[in-house]
């Protein structure tokens, strides 16, 4: 981590256009899974504002790339893809304000520690440090727990450049709607360039694992198993009406309500580390069995400087209302032999609801049912319809990062802030500087 002070090399427009050239990457480039290649592995770089401005004035089309870790082309291009690794992960801390700023591409696996050892914490993480800040929350990106937004809703400030060249600030306390149209901002509106978050004091948690959890008890306790916790996944291959894995972390204030007893409505406590997976090892996975630990090291399910879940992947994911949780849940059951024969794993979580226009959680109390695929989309992409019909009742929002069949028309019926949406991005990048096939075939030829 590196402190803002430090003044940034400047270079000519013409010396940084040819070092970006240079960079162009040979060869493949695909995503963090491997199941689609760029459409171009022309990547420039740029080590700073001034230097992603001169890209964004010299390139008609580009689209900006995190860590790469979608399943869908939402950050693909055809023309050129702007990687801003090299800016590093400078952080700007005010413990006053109980704020952070680094720069966007920082990943929250770099961030947290320093953080902790600075005393601060985030309220909550995805199930993977990997990803980058601006990339996670760009999509909606979220971790687990009834009372916790998505990671977007920590985002106080963001610095954008615009298709125009022009720095643009929006912040949570000066700009209301505009603001939150822009965070959960699908990389649409601009280059992000640094990102300001909430932070609190650090914290302890204890994870617990449960082993084979009822059905039954799922369908008539619910209310009670999500509140158990801070953040609660329920795992299930959708076989023998059961979740395979209950994961409950627990942050040690909330200890007294929960101390991890040997049963948790039927299931039993789990006497060794596990992966969701329970065929894969546990090492990859954050501690277990009550063990307490800071904050970053329990709430994601895998750790850092391992593989996450499973590698050679496809993953899906659609929230419901919290209030139709059981409906969907039992819904998506009724598919179990066509679903279960593609699938390695599925995970149930619950998410507070937010104000971000574009965020799956906008204004509904959400539970959000994700699947973890092999890689077989011919076969999958035929699953996927039957699942997106069955929750059609319950207005399905799809995972902007994630793979779904669900139609243009459907996404603007669900996602009812899309069209203030896509006035936002008109005002910001007239000419479609940051449009790609997905963005103007599910945004702006929705
Ligand atoms: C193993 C695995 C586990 C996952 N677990 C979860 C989970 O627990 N919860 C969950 O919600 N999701 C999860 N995801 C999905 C993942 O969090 C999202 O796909 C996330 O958006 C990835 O971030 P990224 O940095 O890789 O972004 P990328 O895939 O690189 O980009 C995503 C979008 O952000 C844009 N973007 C990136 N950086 C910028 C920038 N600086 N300025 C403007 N736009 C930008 C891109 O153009 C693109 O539109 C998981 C994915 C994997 C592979």
């Amino acid at each position: 981590m590196i402190d803002y002070g430090a003044k940034p090399t400047m270079m000519t427009k013409r010396e940084f256009l040819k070092l970006g050239l240079a960079l162009a990457t040979k060869g493949r480039l695909t995503n963090w899974a491997g199941n689609f290649e760029f459409s171009t592995s022309r990547v420039l770089e740029a080590a700073d504002a001034d230097q992603v401005r001169a890209v964004v004035l010299a390139q008609p089309k580009l689209k900006v790339l995190g860590t790469r870790h979608c399943f869908n082309r939402i950050a693909d291009s055809p023309d050129a893809l702007l990687s801003l690794k090299s800016m590093g992960d400078a952080v700007s801390l005010d413990p006053q304000a109980r704020r952070v700023t680094v720069n966007a591409p920082t990943t929250y696996g770099h961030l947290c520690p320093y953080l902790d050892g600075k005393g601060f914490a985030l309220h909550n993480l995805a199930s993977l440090p990997h990803i980058s800040i601006a990339g996670s929350c760009s999509t909606g990106t979220h971790g687990s727990g009834e009372r916790n937004g998505n990671l977007s809703t920590a985002i106080s400030a963001l610095e954008f450049l615009t298709a125009g060249g022009d720095t643009l600030t929006l912040s949570r306390q000066k700009d209301g709607e505009t603001f939150r149209g822009a965070v959960v901002g699908l990389g649409a509106l601009g280059v992000i360039t640094r990102v300001t978050l909430d932070i609190q004091p650090a914290y302890q948690m204890r994870q617990y694992v449960y082993e084979d959890l009822p059905l039954a008890q799922v369908r008539d306790h619910f209310d009670a198993i999500e509140s158990s916790a801070y953040s609660v996944s329920l795992f299930t291959d959708w076989q023998r009406q059961r979740m395979s894995e209950v994961w409950l972390k627990c942050r040690r204030e909330d200890g007294a309500a929960f101390d991890g007893p040997p049963e948790f409505f039927g299931a039993r406590r789990a006497s060794r580390n596990l992966h969701p997976i329970a065929e894969l090892s546990a090492e990859n996975c954050t501690a277990q069995m009550g063990v307490p630990g800071p904050w970053y090291e329990r709430l994601p399910h895998f750790r850092m400087g391992f593989t996450p879940s499973a590698g050679k992947e496809l993953q899906s994911e659609y929230f419901v209302p919290r209030r139709h949780a059981i409906e969907a849940i039992l819904a998506v059951e009724r598919l179990r032999d066509q679903i279960t024969p593609l699938l390695m794993i599925t995970e149930i979580r619950a998410i507070a609801a937010d104000d971000l226009w574009m965020s799956p959680c906008y204004q509904r109390p959400s539970v959000a049912i994700h699947f973890t695929w092999k890689q077989d989309w011919p076969a999958v992409s035929k699953v996927l319809p039957a699942i997106e019909r069955e929750l059609g009742p319950f207005q399905p929002r799809p995972h902007w990062g994630k793979l779904f069949t669900v139609k243009p028309a459907a996404l603007k019926a669900a996602y009812e802030r899309l069209p203030d949406f896509v006035q936002l991005a008109n005002r910001l990048d007239p000419k479609g500087k940051f449009r790609n096939e997905f963005l103007n075939t599910n945004i702006f030829g929705a």
